[in-house]
C-alpha cells in the first residue's frame, strides 16, 4: 500500500537525489575548496545495495516518482551501469547530473542500463575560462559528452550553467545560442551560497530578471505555464527554437513547492539542500535495521522539513558541507 509522504507544510515529498560519491575529476571554484578536500573513506560510502534499498523503500512505501544520481561526480564511481540497472527496475524517472567529461564513453551503456535523462553542468563555452573555473582543460570532452548524450537518446538533455558576476555573466546569449543550435535545454542557475570558498555575496548573483531580459531582447521568449514542483522556470523561444530555463534559487525561491529530499554518499539523509542537520541512515542500515526502521528514520526527518531556506536573511546558516558533498 502506498501512502504519500507529506512534510509539515503539506508538501508531498517524492523526489530523491542521491549523491553516490563525494569524489570528482573536476574542482570547480564555486563548488569545492581549492585545496584541502579530503575524500570520504570508501568504506563510509553506501554500497549500491544500500542505495537501492533506500530508493526502493521510498518508491514502494511513498510512491516516489523521481530519482536523480549526483555527486561529486557520479561517473567516477566504478561500474555505474550496475547501479543504474538496479534503480531503473523501480520504474521511476531516473536521471543523472554530471560534469559530462566521460559521457562520450558512457552515454550508450547508461541509456541501455535504463537511465532516462541527463543534466550536464557547463559554465563556460570558452576553453580558457572553462579550464580556470573547473581546473581542467576539458571543455572539448564535455561538449563531446553532450553530443553523445543527445545521440544516445538521454532526452531531454539539459545543460546547467551557474552564472557568476564578473566570471561568466557575458555568456548568457552564447549559451542560449548553443542550446538552440544543439537541441538541448539550457538552464541558468543563480549562484548559491554553498560555495566552498565562501566567495558568495548577493552581488555575485546574476538574477533571473537579468537573464530573462537579456535573452528575450534577442530571442523573444514565452513562459511555459504549469511549473509544478520543478525548480526551473521554463520558457520557449517564440520562433520555435526550443526551450530554456532559469533556476532562481536565490531571488525567486521555489521552496513552497519543493518535493525533494537528499541522500549523501556517506548515507546521511537531508530534507533540504540547505539543511544544517542530517539523519544517519547508514547507521540504521548497518546496524541491522529493518525496512520499517529505515522508513521511520526518513519520516522523522521529513517531519522536520522547514518552510524554506533563508538566503539573504540574518537567520541563514551555511551548511557545513560543500555543494560537492551534498550533490546539488
Ligand atoms: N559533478 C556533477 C555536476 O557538476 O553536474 C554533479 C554534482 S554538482 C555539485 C551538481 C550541480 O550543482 C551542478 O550543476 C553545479 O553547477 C551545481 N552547483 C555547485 N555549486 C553551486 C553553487 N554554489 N551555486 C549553484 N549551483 C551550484
Ligand atoms: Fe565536481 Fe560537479 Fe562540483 Fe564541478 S560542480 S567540482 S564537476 S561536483
Amino acid at each position: 500500500m502506498i501512502f504519500p509522504l507529506i512534510d509539515p507544510f503539506q508538501r508531498r515529498v517524492r523526489d530523491l537525489r542521491i549523491s553516490i560519491t563525494d569524489r570528482c575529476n573536476f574542482r570547480c571554484t564555486y563548488c569545492m575548496p581549492d585545496e584541502g578536500m579530503v575524500w570520504q573513506p570508501r568504506e563510509d560510502l553506501l554500497t549500491y545495495e544500500e542505495i537501492e534499498r533506500v530508493a526502493r523503500i521510498c518508491v514502494t512505501r511513498w510512491g516516489f516518482t523521481g530519482i536523480r544520481l549526483t555527486g561529486g561526480e557520479p561517473t567516477v564511481r566504478a561500474d555505474l551501469a550496475t547501479l543504474v540497472e538496479k534503480l531503473a527496475g523501480l520504474g521511476v524517472d531516473l536521471a543523472m547530473t554530471t560534469n559530462g567529461a566521460t559521457l562520450g564513453l558512457l552515454a550508450p551503456r547508461l541509456r541501455q542500463a535504463g537511465l532516462r535523462r541527463v543534466t550536464v553542468s557547463c559554465d563556460s563555452l570558452r576553453q580558457e575560462r572553462f579550464a580556470s573555473i573547473t581546473h581542467r582543460d576539458a571543455l572539448h570532452r564535455v561538449l563531446d559528452g553532450i553530443g553523445a548524450a543527445v545521440a544516445a537518446g538521454l532526452a531531454p538533455v539539459k545543460v546547467n550553467c551557474v552564472l557568476m558576476r564578473g566570471v561568466n555573466d557575458d555568456e548568457i546569449l552564447d549559451f542560449a545560442a548553443f542550446g538552440r543550435a544543439n537541441g538541448v535545454v539550457v538552464r541558468f542557475i543563480e549562484f548559491m551560497p554553498l560555495d566552498a570558498q565562501g566567495a558568495w555575496t548577493a552581488e555575485t548573483v546574476v538574477t533571473y530578471d537579468e537573464v530573462v531580459r537579456t535573452i528575450d531582447a534577442v530571442y523573444p521568449l514565452d513562459p511555459v505555464a504549469g511549473r509544478g514542483s520543478e525548480p526551473a522556470e521554463r520558457f520557449v523561444y517564440r520562433d520555435g527554437g526550443g526551450e530554456v530555463g532559469v533556476i532562481a534559487s536565490v531571488t525567486r525561491n521555489f521552496c513552497g513547492s519543493c518535493d525533494r529530499v537528499r541522500l549523501t554518499a556517506d548515507g546521511q539523509f537531508r530534507n533540504c539542500l540547505f539543511a544544517v542537520r542530517e539523519t544517519d541512515l547508514r547507521a540504521v542500515l548497518r546496524s541491522g535495521g529493518s525496512d520499517d526502521d529505515v522508513a521511520r528514520a526518513i519520516e522523522a526527518d521529513v517531519g522536520m522539513k522547514w518552510a524554506g531556506h533563508a538566503i539573504g536573511r540574518v537567520t541563514f546558516i551555511r551548511p557545513q558541507r560543500s555543494m560537492s558533498q551534498i550533490g546539488g
